[in-house]
């Protein structure tokens, strides 16, 4: 951090305001906030700060998407240059030329004919987008009964009614009525026998042929599309046993089912390459993006679709819309501008590479915490992990909140928490020694919550 950043930070990046009851804040306990908020005013590079000035080491990246790390200077001037030369622009039946720039940008990434790019603004927006496209997708080759959606249980695709329809966190779904009709899950894979394995375990491929079972039960006939993260983020880094995807997908391409990618977290460096249907060679129908395309910086989501797919689209009268889908902010301006900055800093900086190396200094740092009593389990994939804690006796998901406000409060830490699970995604521009602080804070966490 410059000298002059930490002390325009330290001078008062900002205050706490007067009246916190207005806003409503998302997935989070709001009386307690309330009283006891935790206030973030600025950030630089790996760094957040408080209004007092306290600088919080970033260890997740936000929610798992500022890969650059904060307010990189050239992602910054993009977003002020474009908002002075064109902040809007029609999204449907116009278009500006940056937005095709992000799109062939994303294409070349993409792996094969992943090669066509539908923009919405956020994670959830992509996943809808994703589901409706393989709807559509297969009523348009004459497979219109083709309409149950299957998802995964533990999978999250964010708080859309399909996201929460084929997702699988069962506090997102049973509040909101009945969702989709005709959404199925497959098990999720965080097996008992695969505790503390490093990276992919080695048992449950074969869960990917629970598949199967639902192609008897319902008949191919009337599967319209697979959706799941290649490793599973936000319920708490679950990583795809060894040859599960590879199975996924042959069973998807034996029954004419789309097989979707939600690579909302995997997208955009996390795995040390560009996708992970590149990391893990299984190539998806259809893929999300979201998060990480703008280094998090302004909201921009989408979907890349496979050429045969795209195509099928594209068989109407010339004055015929080809998918009624869309939002007023699709590729929006700013969003664009932010992509390909990011884009920019991401391969002038070489920093996929650089997170496929920071991966394996994770994987050493985090799995040193086996054998602390408090933790049940830890897991580890590309730069993100994930350690369980032992839950307390009769309040599950206590210590997990708790190690969440400790580490705020007290380590200086942003920790990222799901229940009594607590997971660390750094911005890749994370050094050696601040992958080593962030466990070292984990562990002083734990022994704190022990009563040590
Ligand atoms: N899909 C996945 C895999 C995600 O991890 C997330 C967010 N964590 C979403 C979708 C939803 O993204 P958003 O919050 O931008 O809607």
């Amino acid at each position: 951090m410059l000298d002059k950043d930490m002390a325009d930070a330290r001078s008062g990046g900002g205050t706490v305001p007067n009246d916190l009851e207005a806003l409503w804040l998302p997935f989070t306990p709001n009386r307690q906030f309330k009283r006891e908020p935790r206030m973030i005013s600025r950030a630089k590079d790996m760094h957040f700060y408080t209004p007092e000035g306290r600088a919080i080491l970033d260890a997740t990246a936000g929610l798992w998407c500022s890969n650059a790390g904060h307010c990189r200077e050239p992602i910054v001037r993009a977003i002020q240059e474009q908002a002075a030369e064109l902040d809007f622009s029609p999204s449907f039946q116009f278009a500006h030329p940056k937005g095709f720039e992000v799109a062939s940008r994303i294409a070349q990434l993409a792996p094969g004919d992943l090669d066509h790019v539908f923009f919405a603004n956020s994670g959830s927006e992509a996943a809808d987008t994703a589901l409706k496209i393989a709807l559509a997708y297969q009523r348009s080759r004459g497979e219109g009964t083709r309409v149950r959606l299957i998802g995964r249980e533990r999978g999250y695709h964010g708080t859309g009614f399909g996201g929460i329809s084929v997702g699988g966190m069962p506090n997102n779904r049973k509040f909101f009525g009945p969702l989709l009709a005709g959404a199925d899950h497959l098990p999720h894979t965080h097996l008992p026998e695969n505790r503390f394995t490093r990276g992919e375990p080695e048992h449950g491929a074969h869960l990917a042929d629970r598949l199967e079972d639902l192609v008897a039960l319902h008949d191919a006939s009337t599967i319209a599309a697979v959706i799941v993260e290649p490793f599973a983020g936000s319920t708490g880094v679950l990583p795809p046993p060894k040859g599960y995807l590879k199975r996924l997908r042959e069973i998807c391409d034996k029954h004419g089912i789309v097989l979707i990618f939600d690579e909302v977290i995997t997208g955009f460096g996390r795995m040390g390459t560009a996708f992970g249907a590149e990391y893990w060679g299984v190539q998806p129908d259809i893929m999300t993006f979201a998060k990480g395309v703008t280094s998090g910086t302004v909201p921009m989501g989408g979907v890349v679709v496979r050429k045969h797919i795209y195509e099928a689209f594209q068989t109407g009268a010339d004055h015929a819309i080809d998918l009624f889908h869309g939002y007023t902010y699709t590729a929006h301006p700013l969003a664009c501008a932010a992509a390909l900055a990011s884009l920019d800093v991401y391969r002038d900086e070489g920093l996929f590479e650089r997170a496929g190396q920071m991966a394996k200094v994770l994987e050493d740092a985090i799995h040193t915490l086996k054998g602390h009593p408090l933790v049940a389990d830890i897991r580890n994939c590309g730069l993100a992990a994930a350690v369980d804690i032992v839950p307390q006796p009769g309040s599950p998901g206590l210590r997990g909140f708790e190690s969440m406000k400790r580490g705020y409060f007290d380590h200086d830490i942003m920790l990222r928490i799901t229940a009594d699970t607590i997971a660390v995604s750094p911005p890749f521009i994370v050094t050696e020694d601040q992958i080593g602080q962030s466990v070292e804070a984990i562990r002083a966490i734990l022994t704190s919550l022990d009563g040590g």
